[in-house]
C-alpha cells in the first residue's frame, strides 16, 4: 500500500533528514517508526502524503508514483490519505460536526451528503452526541477522535499519524489506539505512525522500523524490537 524507495531530504542550511529510505508496508498493516528527536520520523512521515517533497526518490501509494503526479491529481491522491497530529489541529472556531466535514466540503461534497456522513463519521468515534460542541468543550481523547473522524472523511486507504497518543494520558492513549486498532481492523485501513513511546508500538503495531540518522535501519516484527532495545 506505502511503497517509500531511497527517499533523501535535505534541508537548507544542510541538515540530511532522509538519507536513503526504503520501506514497504502492506494494506492492513499497522507500522510504527521510532527514533529519537530529530532522527527524521516527522519528515518521512510527510513525505508520504508529500507535504514535504524528497529531493529524490518515489512515494507510491496503493500503486500510484505521487512524486510524478501533476498539482490536481495529487490532491485527488491526497483524499486517500488521512493525517493525525499530536495537538490534534481542530478549528476551534468550528463545531466537532463542521471540523469532521471539512474535508468533504474541500472535495465539493454536497451539503445534503455532506451531513450524513458526518453523523456516520462519528458515530464511528463513538461522538455521534457531540455534533454541535465546540472542541475547547472536549477532553484530549475526545478531540483526537474528532480528528481521527476528520481524517477518515474521504474514506482513505491510509491513514498517517504524527505522535497522535503524545499529548494524552496513559489512560487515554490505550483508549485511542485501541479505537485504531479497531478502525484498522474494520476498515482495512493502513496505519505509518511515528511515536518515541515503545508502549506504542507494543500495543498496535505489526511491524517497527528504527530511524537514526535518517536511516531506516531495521523493519521487522514488533517481537524483533523488544529482544534488542
Ligand atoms: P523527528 O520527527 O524524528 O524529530 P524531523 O523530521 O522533525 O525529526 O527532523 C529531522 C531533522 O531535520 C532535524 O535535524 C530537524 O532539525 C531538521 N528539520 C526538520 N524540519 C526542518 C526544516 N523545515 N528546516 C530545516 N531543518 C529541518
Ligand atoms: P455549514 O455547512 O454552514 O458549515 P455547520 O458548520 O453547522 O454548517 O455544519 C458543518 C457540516 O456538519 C455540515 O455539512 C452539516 O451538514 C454537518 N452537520 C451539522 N450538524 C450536524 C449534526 N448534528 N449531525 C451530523 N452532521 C451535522
Amino acid at each position: 500500500m506505502i511503497e517509500l524507495h531511497q527517499l533523501r531530504k535535505t534541508y537548507a542550511g544542510g541538515v540530511v533528514a532522509l538519507d536513503g529510505v526504503d520501506l514497504t508496508v502492506a494494506a492492513g498493516e499497522v507500522f510504527g517508526v521510532v527514533g529519537r528527536s530529530g532522527a527524521g520520523k516527522s519528515t518521512l512521515l510527510r513525505t508520504v502524503n508529500l507535504l514535504e517533497r524528497p529531493d529524490s526518490g518515489t512515494v507510491r501509494v496503493a500503486g500510484q508514483d505521487l512524486t510524478a503526479l501533476p498539482a490536481a491529481r495529487l490532491r485527488a491522491a491526497r483524499h486517500r490519505i488521512g493525517m493525525i497530529f499530536q495537538h490534534f489541529n481542530l478549528l476551534r472556531g468550528r463545531t466537532v460536526a463542521a471540523n469532521v466535514a471539512l474535508p468533504l466540503t474541500l472535495a465539493g461534497v454536497a451539503r445534503a451528503q455532506r451531513r450524513g456522513r458526518v453523523a456516520e463519521l462519528l458515530d464511528l468515534v463513538g461522538l455521534a452526541d457531540k455534533a454541535t460542541e465546540y472542541p475547547a468543550r472536549l477532553s484530549g481523547g475526545q478531540r483526537q477522535r474528532v480528528a481521527i473522524a476528520r481524517a477518515l472523511a474521504t474514506r482513505p486507504d491510509v491513514l498517517l499519524s504524527d505522535e497522535a497518543t503524545s499529548a494524552l494520558d496513559p489512560y487515554t492513549t490505550v483508549e485511542v489506539l485501541d479505537l485504531l486498532r479497531d478502525l484498522n481492523q474494520r476498515l482495512g485501513l493502513t496505519v505509518l505512525l511515528i511515536t518515541h513511546d515503545l508502549g506504542v508500538v507494543d500495543r498496535i503495531c505489526d511491524r517497527v522500523g528504527v530511524l537514526s540518522e535518517g536511516r531506516l535501519l531495521e523493519a521487522g516484527p514488533v517481537a524483533d524490537l523488544a529482544a534488542n532495545p
